[in-house]
Formats: C-alpha cells, structure tokens, sequence
C-alpha cells in the first residue's frame, strides 16, 4: 500500500490522501507536483508532503492522474514555513499553497478566467458586472467559472464574461496544459563536416563566388575566436552587417547549423561596478554596528534618517552574503519602486539581481521561481514586494526588509492573511539567516522590539553627504482663512514658496491623501449628499469625467445637476482630493508643468514608473501625490515638499493612525532637500499645535513612540497585545446582526479575554453586504496557540449552525 498526503489548491484546512503505484511511490519526492481528481470530476494540482503506507480511514483513497514534476518544484524549508503561516495566521494550508505558487504552476481542469495582464482597462467603460469581475481579478490572479457565479450572484454569467473577453480584458485558461513556454533563441554552428583543416578548404571553394556568405561565415569565425560562447543568429547578422535570409541560405548548404536554447527572458545584461563604493563614516558605522549586532542577535533595525543612505549599506552587507554563496532576498512594500531599486543593485551586482514582480506574466514568474530553486547565480538576490517571501530558497542567508513600517507589508485580501516582515523573520529562522528591517519611521511594534533588546538596533542620525534635514514650517489654516490668505486650497505662504522653488528650477511635491477632485457633493438646500446604492459612503467627485464614483465598489453615476432629494440646484463641493489640488495649480501658476500619481493615474501597467521617471527627468515642475509619494523615492532635485492638509490623516477612527500620520508626513517630508540644498517642508493644517504634528515638525520619533507606547498599553494594543479580527459580511443586515451577536458571546464566554464588538465599521457595507466586526485582544504573555484553536473550534461551530450558514467570517491575525 502505498500512498502521498498533498496539499490541494483550495480553501481546505486538511491535507488529503491519495494512492500511487509502487514505482511513482520510489520516483515521488516531498515538493513534487501531482496531478489529482477531486469532488466529482475535477482535477488539481497537488503538492506532496509526505509520502507514507497509511491508509486512509475515514475515505477510500483515489489514484493520482499523473506525476508532473521530474524533482520537487517546492523545498522541504518553503512546506514548513507554509504550515507556520497557516497555523499562525488560522487560515487552510490550501490558502497559503495557492497564494504562494505561481497560477502557472496551479493548472486545474476547471476552466480559468484571467486578466489579460498587459491591457489598459478604461474602468468607467465597465458595466457594474463587468466591473465586478475586473475588480476581482485584480486581487486574484484568475477565478473559476464558481468563483464568478458567486461574485455576481446569478447563473447566467457567460454574457459578462464574453464581453469581458471581447473587450480584450479577460483570457481564459482551459483544460490540464502546461502554460509555461521557455523562450527560445536560435544560434548557429559551423557543420562537423567542415571542422578539419581539410574540410575548412573545401568551404572556401563552395563559397568561391558567393561573396555575402563569405562574409558571414568569416565574421562566424571572428565571433567564435573573440567571444567563446554560442553564437546567435541575430549577434551574427549584426557583426557581418548582414540579413537573415543569408544565413538561411547557409543553414540549406548545410554549411551552418541551426540549434535552439532557452533564454531567460528577465535578462539583466549590465555588468558589475568596478569602482568601489565608499560608505561615508556614518554609514561605515552602521554597517559594523549591523555586523557586530548579528554576531549576537538574528534580526537587526536599523533605523536611519530619510536620505541617510540605508540602500548603500544594504549593498555592502549583500556583497558579504553573496561571497558566501548564500541567497539574498530583499522585500520591499511596492512594487513599482523596484525599477529605481533594481538598476541602483544592477550597478552593483550585474547579473545576480532577479526581480519577482506581480506584474509579470506567469513565464516570468516561474522562470524567477526555477532560477531560485536550483540556487542559480543569476537569482542571488531576489527583488521583490511581500509574494518574493513564497520562492524557494535553498540557502537563504540575508533578508532586507525595507520601510519595514509599511502596512502594504501586510495581506489583508485573500487569505492568508499574513504580514510579511513577521513571517520573513520566521523563513529566516529556519535558514539560519539574518534580517534587516529598515526605516527612517519604524513600526511602534519593531522599535518595541529592538528596545526590548529581541532585535538588534543601529542608528544613523545624519543624511549622506551633509545633508541637512529640512526645515519644516507650519501653516495654520484657521488663521490664514481667517485673514483670507487662502487661494483654494493654497496658503499665501505655500504659493509664495512654490514661485521661489519655480523661479530657482526645482522642482515641488505636494502631498494630498485622497484622490478625486473632492469627495462629496453636497446640496446647500437640504443638506443631501449622493450616496453609493451597494456601500455605506458617500460618492466622490470625479471632475475630470464629471463623475461621482465609489471607491469601494467602482459604482459610478453622471455628476447630477440637482438635488436627488429636494431638486434645488444649489449644489457644492466639501473636502479636496488631488484632482482638486491639480486643477487649482494650473490656474495659480499657469506656465507650470503639472503631474499627479495617485491610483487614478497609475492604473495601467508601469503606470507608477512612468510618472516617476517623467518626474525625474524633470518632465514637470509639480508632482500631486496621494500616500504612494511617501515609499521612499529619491528625487535629487526637489527641495519644496507641501503638505495640503495634515488633518484628515490624524482623524481616523484607528488605533495606529497617529503613528501612520507620523510615518507618512516624515516620509513625504524627508522627499525634501536630497542634494547639498537644505529642503523645506510646509505642512499645513488646522491643528498646528496637536502632539503628532509637532513631532513630526522636531522630527521626534522617540516623542512619537512614547506617547503612542503609553496610549497602546493603556487601550491594549500591540505591541502589547496580539490583537485577532474577525469580519462577518451578509446581506442580510437583521441576520448578520443576530449572528454577530452569537458569535460574540460564545467567544467572551469562552476565551477569558477582552473581546470587543460585534461593532459596525465606519463603512458598514460594501457592494451590498453589510459588515461587522468582532476583536479579541490577546496579551503578548499568553500562549496563543491554545487561544487560537480554541478560536477555530468556535468559529467551526459557528459555520455549523444552520441559519448562519451564509454568514461569510474572515480572520486575520495581527491586523494592521
Ligand atoms: P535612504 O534610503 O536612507 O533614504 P538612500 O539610500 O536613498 O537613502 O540615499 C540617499 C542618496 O544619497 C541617494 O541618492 C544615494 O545615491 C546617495 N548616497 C548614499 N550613500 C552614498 C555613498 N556612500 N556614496 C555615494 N552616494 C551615496
Ligand atoms: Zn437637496
Ligand atoms: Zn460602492
């Protein structure tokens, strides 16, 4: 008897049993890829994780299809840690195998509906349907032909998906094929028969009167003699100056032979720098410090002013790893600021960087994966945003985690629901590798740990290169529109220094956290403001499209002329967004060149790249920008940073909203004054004198860190406490009620801890389904995993009472 437990690509806790022969039973290996039936008629891609002679009690176990895999495809390392991320982040082993697979390497039988990922969608051409399904696949790679039927909640889905597929947004996947297609390159040999002396004298009597193949052919024997590698048809072409159809011409005189070979397609042809990099003192410090600090600890911060150069000594601390011949992965929480990063590396390492990008296609993800696997120089250091984590490392000896503060670091959408800092630091464990966190901002929860001498601590308080930091300026804006000093949104003072920056040729960022031209439309009449029909918010206004728009859903309606409620026609703008901003400037300074990067603008494929590549050559004058501004970019010369409106970022209903607004306005701030020039920051808002504010203009981290400690262990809050939320959605608003409160109480009877809720969320309802939220607070000292399963046990009674079958639950761990 002999059989393999495997891990299916679906959202099951429980590993299945399946039998195989004796031979497949001596050929299989943990990490290799089966292809299994499943439910009546299906068929899956399934990983192996144990291979073993127990048979199945509760079931009869099935054959597999097929082995698929010549060796594992997956390490023994990436099994472990993925079991971890289930069991800590209470979601199926299935969830984690799903998510960290390439889709091309998941192939079902199931037909597969994917976006087309290069296409530019024009969302507002969409149909709500459609919409739905476009707005799906952006948090999923594909979804089945189910997964569909239950988003749009009715059968008859194919019309949706047929228009979708004629408006070249949607491809479908049918049927078991391997997707993956290695690109080939055609290359030329000289034939054997011509490789004696003898042989090379009758080849120059064939080619006598044939004066262009001649030509071809002694190029062939330049190349070979200088370059020693394979010759391409296409670098033989070039050097002889030549065509194509002549070296066909060859290959039919059977003079040369064609032969194929797979190229990568991320190739990175750049060679290293020669010139050594010299880490000014600061940064040599640093450098030591983070060295010596490994001696003793695993996982170090360092915590280095903006501009400070942390990227110049991550690189010399990669050129140590990479001498040991150990993998380097370096995390960062957006992807497109890759492309900045990648050619900084490229300068450096050549050849050795490989970047893991969500954007691009399957091949190019699981050539990246097939690179990594068999340890291959060319994916040393592995580039990339939190899904990098999921590669399989064979010797991973260094982790870098950039802006280790960033919340992008954590997965809120689909399970699991893990955050990639916590969970690197675990893959590390397991390699015996080391981690990095860097910030100029850390997370109360890191800097929690470094204090409490778990990680290591190193810190650089001065920029590169003399830098001064930049001068930060408060603008009250009660006062100014008091003595009527506002242009719109603007400050005499803000426009007076955006002239002097304009006059002088640098260039301007100006921070505004909220897209849109401004986010509602109010009638002065009676007060209504338009709301979206599925979610509980007001709409935006789109000027641009004269559009209100949810930013939930993606629901969209014509800018109304007039009241829906009372029909007067007095209607009027409240709040600002970043198109407001944008408008405003081309009427105050009309010669201006004016760019904006917020997710309006950066939608299509390099979208982001592209602005900031426009900005950096200096394109425009200004840049607009929502958050996305504040993930360290390097700009040499911008010198003025605004900041609208600092108010609507502290007033959110959030725990770590202070600590966030701190972060972010040091960050957009620290976007200021990078070359020799002092920088200059100009925050304006309304609460010149609130604690956050101030701390940001001293640059006062510790102030920050302090006070937020104090309000977390008072509210239990990490780091103090773990804090697990669980979210309940129906459409039924009286029975998720009802079932809230079920839920409630069982898990406060039970657990001996603060369990808080059900409560409503500020947005209690999106695309029609309503929302509630539940929090169990668990102290850092307790064991959490008996907590947890006690959890789960009461979630699985939950799912079993009958008239809350409906009620969909999400948990998630450590909520960010
Ligand atoms: P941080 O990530 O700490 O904000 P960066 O690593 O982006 O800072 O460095 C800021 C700027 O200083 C960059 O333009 C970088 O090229 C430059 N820089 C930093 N260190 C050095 C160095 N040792 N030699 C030359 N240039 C450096
Ligand atoms: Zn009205
Ligand atoms: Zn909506």
């Amino acid at each position: 008897m002999y059989f393999v437990e495997v891990i299916l690509p679906l959202s099951l806790a429980k590993t299945f049993t399946y039998s195989v022969s004796e031979a497949e039973f001596l050929f299989i290996k943990k990490g290799m890829r089966v292809a299994v039936p499943f439910g009546k008629s299906k068929i899956y891609t399934a990983l192996v994780i144990e291979i073993h002679n127990n048979k199945p009690t509760l079931y009869e176990a099935k054959e597999i299809h097929q082995i698929l895999d010549d060796f594992p495809v997956v390490t023994e390392f990436q099994i472990a840690h993925w079991i971890w991320i289930a069991d800590y982040y209470m979601c199926a082993i299935g969830d984690v195998y799903r998510g960290a697979m390439p889709s091309g390497l998941l192939l079902e039988s199931e037909t597969l509906i994917t976006k087309k990922s290069d296409s530019f969608v024009d969302e507002s051409l969409l149909s709500d349907d459609e919409y739905l399904v476009y707005e799906a696949l952006q948090q999923q790679s594909s979804l089945k032909i189910l997964d569909i039927t239950a988003i749009l909640n009715k059968k008859n889905i194919f019309p949706v998906i047929q228009k979708l597929i004629d408006k070249n947004i949607l491809v479908l996947q049918e049927e078991v094929q391997e997707s993956y297609k290695p690109k080939l390159v055609r290359y030329v040999r000289l034939h054997s028969k011509y490789d004696t002396n003898e042989g090379l004298k009758d080849l120059l009597e064939v080619l006598k009167s044939a004066n262009k193949q001649k030509e071809i052919v002694l190029n062939y024997f330049q190349l070979s003699a200088s370059e020693k590698k394979p010759i391409t048809v296409k670098r033989l072409v070039e050097a002889a100056q030549s065509s194509p159809a002549i070296v066909k011409a060859l290959v039919d005189k059977e003079i040369f032979e064609e032969y194929f070979l797979q190229e990568d397609r991320i190739n990175f042809s750049g060679k290293g720098r020669e010139d050594d990099l010299q880490l000014s003192n600061a940064q040599q410090f640093a450098f030591e410090s983070v060295k010596a600090s490994f001696k003793q600890k695993a996982v170090c911060l360092l915590q280095g002013v903006t501009s400070s150069g942390k990227t110049e000594i991550y690189i010399k601390l990669i050129e140590e790893y990479l001498a040991t011949g150990k993998q380097v992965l370096y995390l960062l929480p957006e992807i497109a600021l890759t492309t900045q990063l990648v050619s900084r590396l490229r300068a450096h390492f050549g050849n050795k960087v490989a970047v893991f990008h969500s954007k691009y296609n399957n091949n190019e993800r699981i050539e990246v994966w097939n690179q990594v696997l068999q340890n291959a120089d060319k994916a040393q250091i592995v580039i990339g945003a939190r899904s990098a984590l999921f590669l399989p490392f064979q010797d991973l000896g260094f982790i870098i985690i950039d802006e280790e503060h960033e919340q992008t670091f954590k997965q809120s959408d689909p399970a699991p629901r893990y955050h990639a800092r916590d969970a690197a630091i675990v893959l590390a464990n397991s390699h015996q590798a080391k981690v990095l966190l860097g910030s100029a901002t850390p997370s109360i929860e890191t800097f929690f740990n470094a204090k409490s001498d778990k990680y290591g601590y190193v810190e650089i308080t001065e920029r590169f290169g003399n830098v001064m930091m930049p001068e930060i300026a408060l603008v009250d804006l009660k006062d100014k529109y008091f003595r009527k000093k506002m242009n719109g949104h603007f400050s005499d003072t803000l426009i007076e220094e955006i002239t002097t920056a304009l006059t002088l040729g640098e260039q301007v960022i100006l921070f505004q956290n909220r897209r849109g031209y401004s986010p509602i439309i109010e009638c002065i009449t009676c007060g209504h403001v338009p709301h979206c029909e599925q979610c509980d918010v007001s709409l935006t206004y789109h000027k641009h499209k004269n559009q209100l728009r949810c930013h939930y859903c993606g629901y969209s309606m014509a800018n109304p002329t007039l009241c829906h409620a009372c029909s007067s026609i007095d209607l009027t703008t409240k709040g600002f967004g970043t198109e407001q901003i944008e408008q405003e400037l081309i009427a105050i300074f009309p010669n201006a060149k004016i760019g904006r990067m917020d997710q309006d603008t950066t939608r299509g494929k390099f979208g982001f790249e592209k602005i900031i590549d426009s900005f950096k050559n200096r394109e425009f004058d200004i840049l607009v920008g929502t958050q996305m501004l504040a993930k360290g970019l390097d700009f040499d010369n911008v010198n003025l940073v605004g900041i609208m409106n600092a108010d609507n970022m502290l007033y959110h209903p959030d725990f770590r909203a202070f600590e966030r607004s701190f972060q972010m306005m040091t960050q957009v701030a620290g976007r200021a004054g990078r070359s020799e020039k002092r920088g200059k920051v100009i925050i304006q808002t309304y609460n010149p004198n609130h604690n956050t504010i101030q701390q940001v203009t001293n640059t006062d981290y510790n102030g920050m860190y302090k006070e937020q400690l104090y309000d977390r262990q008072i509210y239990k809050y990490p780091p103090y406490f773990r804090i697990i939320k669980l979210t309940l959605k129906q459409r039924d608003f009286d029975k998720l009620k009802e079932g809230s409160m079920w839920l409630y109480n069982v898990l406060s009877q039970n657990l001996n801890l603060p369990v808080l809720g059900p409560e409503e969320p500020v947005i209690s309802r999106i695309r029609n389904e309503y929302i509630r939220n539940i929090i169990i607070k668990i102290p850092q000292n307790t064991p959490i995993g008996s907590t947890k399963k006690t959890i789960q046990k009461i979630l699985n009674s939950f799912e079993a009472v009958a008239q809350y079958r409906a009620i969909r639950v999400t948990t998630n761990v450590d909520f960010y």
